[in-house]
């Protein structure tokens, strides 16, 4: 007996295109203040300070001078 089953094979060819929604994560930065380990919105760190090349920020200003006061100490720690 005959069997076909090209009808479901036809249903497997549906295009499936990529979201590029997922990749974008809005327009809000994160950064994580390195003293406390905190996320923090750049936007709304309380202080920044640049050290090598680099620019942390801070969700308090008591993270920000303990940062200042080493801050080889903080930024030499990946996270
Ligand atoms: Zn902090």
């Amino acid at each position: 007996m005959p069997g076909e089953h090209t009808a479901l094979a036809a249903l497997c060819a549906a295009p499936f295109p990529p979201n590029p929604t997922t990749l974008k994560r809005g327009s809000m930065a994160t950064v994580t203040d390195p003293v406390c380990g905190m996320t923090v919105d750049e936007s709304a760190a309380t202080g920044s300070a640049s050290y090598e090349g680099a620019t942390y920020y801070f969700c308090s200003s008591a993270c920000q001078e303990r940062f200042e006061a080493e801050p080889e100490m903080y930024a030499s720690g990946d996270r």
